[in-house]
């Protein structure tokens, strides 16, 4: 008889996008002609930029001819794409990270998932409130939890992120082992500073811990004095490895390029104590495991790091960034305090009420979609958030009604 993993039937069933996808349903069926505007999903909106269009073509060329045909790559990704990254992400912001610490992806939710693996089934697990989803179901998944109990998983170190900590957690007074960071973060749009980090860093260091810092939202930090990555943060490359993506820098959630940096310093543990690099396990995982990211998307990649692809990068971020600043401007202008549109293409507001209440509100009376806080953790009752990514017109017309639905 073939058992299924039991861990499994311990998952939640998420009903947070199926439910706010059945109440925009039956509000549109009561109102046929009234438009809605989705300001719910975290999806870019834009088209890639067109230096990724005309390496993507370039590329899809080379593959038509024998002489020019690229067959498997290297499991790690090509070193022209390596290159650039550790170069331009890394280097020229003076953090140390060599090409070859570079691991390219189909994703940094693959990555994050996946990377689990090379830890021992026992780890003591941290995890923000709220929080992105992933980090916690791929732990249920893995068995390193126990039951839902009350809104949250036993056993899981729940990191608050509230008011009172400005959403960013401060380490526990426990000792955990493995601990997800996320900045600027997904929902709250909060980014931590160098002297946060620095205590995150440091708590690893002393307690032998390893930090998972998912950096997906890296390329909307405008504020200089904010770190990118975790490697900006000094004794950082001995226990964090950091997740970034193109989705969100490029527009790239529907083509599909991500990297992980495991720097060749970071270490875990065997059970008898001793240091093993983290990045040998990385690559042997990697290597068996995955073939690589198709060649067109890895050139496509590597045209964001020319001077155009740059630009073009900084154009699409600073396009949502004028989005977010429109909608926390008007939700201050109507008396809401917030956190995150800043560094962030998400707007975290306090609502007051309850969060499903606050959504039903503005699905009634505006015609809007909000993603409802709840739906990312205990701590995410009474918020809501906004996301920037959708056009300028309809980002207007949508505080243009939350302002009369609201007022
Ligand atoms: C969107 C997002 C990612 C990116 O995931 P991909 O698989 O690379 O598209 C990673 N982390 C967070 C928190 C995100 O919101």
């Amino acid at each position: 008889m073939i058992l299924i993993n039991e861990n499994y039937l311990k998952l939640q069933a998420s009903y947070l996008f199926s439910d706010i996808g059945k109440r925009v349903a039956a509000f549109q069926e009561a109102h046929p002609d009234q438009d809605i505007i989705k300001l719910g999903i975290g999806d870019v909106t834009r088209a890639l930029p067109s230096v990724c269009i005309d390496a993507l073509h370039k590329a899809v060329d080379e593959m038509a001819e024998d002489a020019t045909f690229r067959g498997y790559g290297p499991e790690q990704g090509y070193a022209f794409l390596r290159e650039k990254i550790a170069q331009v992400d890394f280097q020229a912001r003076g953090a140390e990270v060599a090409a070859d610490e570079v691991f390219v992806s189909d994703g940094a939710k693959c990555d994050s998932g996946n990377i689990q693996e090379l830890f021992g089934q026992d780890v003591a697990i941290a995890v923000p409130d709220p929080v992105y989803p992933v980090y916690v179901d791929t732990n249920v998944m893995a068995g390193r939890t126990g039951t839902w109990q009350e809104g949250r998983y036993q056993g899981l170190t729940y990191l608050e992120s509230t008011e009172n900590n400005n959403f960013v957690p401060e380490p526990p007074e426990a000792k955990v082992d493995l601990i997800y960071l996320c900045f600027p973060n997904n929902p709250t749009g909060a980014a931590a500073t160098k002297a946060q980090l620095k205590q995150w860093v440091d708590y690893a260091g002393e307690n032998k811990a390893l930090i998972l810092f998912d950096a997906a939202y890296a390329a909307f930090i405008r504020d200089d004095s904010l770190p990118q990555s975790i490697y900006e943060i000094a004794g950082a490359r001995e226990v964090a490895v950091e997740f970034r993506s193109f989705s969100k820098t490029a527009g790239f959630t529907g083509t599909r390029c991500a990297y992980t940096i495991v720097p060749k310093e970071c270490m875990a543990y065997d059970s008898q104590g001793n240091a093993q690099p983290l990045h040998l396990l990385w690559n042997r995982r990697h290597a068996t495991k995955f073939n690589g990211v198709s060649y067109p998307v890895q050139r496509a990649a590597e045209a964001v790091y020319s001077v155009a692809g740059q630009e073009q990068v900084k154009e699409l971020s600073d396009y949502y960034l004028k989005n977010a600043a429109l909608i926390s401007s008007k939700m201050t202008e109507l008396g809401y305090t917030w956190v995150g549109g800043v560094n962030s293409p998400y707007i975290w507001i306090k609502t007051g009420t309850d969060s499903w209440a606050f959504f039903d509100n503005l699905l009634n009376k505006a015609g809007v979609v909000c993603t409802p806080g709840s739906g990312f953790g205990k701590c995410g009752e009474g918020y809501i958030r906004l996301s920037a990514f959708n056009s300028h017109e309809n980002v207007e017309k949508a505080m243009q009604r939350i302002e009369n639905a609201l007022k």
